[in-house]
């Protein structure tokens, strides 16, 4: 599989791959371009945790108005595949590793937040599969590749009960 952890404390899904077409029009997205995950952030910050192996590519943020805030990135090879994933909306300055590093599966990448585009405190994640675009393999821009199949593929493996809502 190509999750092998699950990234945050709670089974809470809060938005999905493809949601809100109209509002997304305006970043050229067909729509909500990741998972949203429910978090906690008040008293206690839930840790994010690296849902593949890896290696950390970049930490922080890209821009000074970057949608995604500080962020994880990790780059990950399965099935001979190149992909990315994006850990986002993370609270600023929290990742205790730095970019080359080596991730496992659980490897703390820091806390929940609401940095970014974010409306309340919750962990999104994208997922890029390298020339996804190119070879029409999504209909969404920058290689950005559904990445429900995969949760869900961990989810019945594992067993969870999860709450999409
Ligand atoms: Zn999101």
């Amino acid at each position: 599989m190509l999750i092998n952890y699950w990234p945050v404390q709670f089974t809470t899904i809060t938005n999905r791959f493809g949601a809100s077409p109209a509002y997304y029009k305006q970043f050229k997205l067909p729509g909500h371009e990741g998972l949203d995950f429910r978090v906690q952030y008040h008293s206690f910050v839930s840790p994010i945790y690296a849902c593949t192996d890896g290696v950390i590519s970049f930490i922080g943020y890209r821009n000074a108005n970057d949608p995604y805030g500080y962020q994880v990135r990790i780059k990950t090879e399965y099935a001979g595949r190149a992909y990315e994933f994006v850990y986002a909306h993370l609270t600023n300055g929290s990742s205790e590793r730095k970019a080359g590093d080596t991730a496992r599966p659980g490897t703390v990448l820091g806390r929940g937040g609401a940095t970014g585009n974010a409306r309340g405190a919750h962990l999104h994640i994208s997922i890029k599969r390298n020339e996804a675009t190119r070879d029409k393999e999504t209909t969404y821009p920058y290689d950005l590749i559904d990445p429900e199949p995969f949760f869900k593929e961990y989810i019945r493996a594992m067993g969870l009960e999860v709450e999409w809502k």
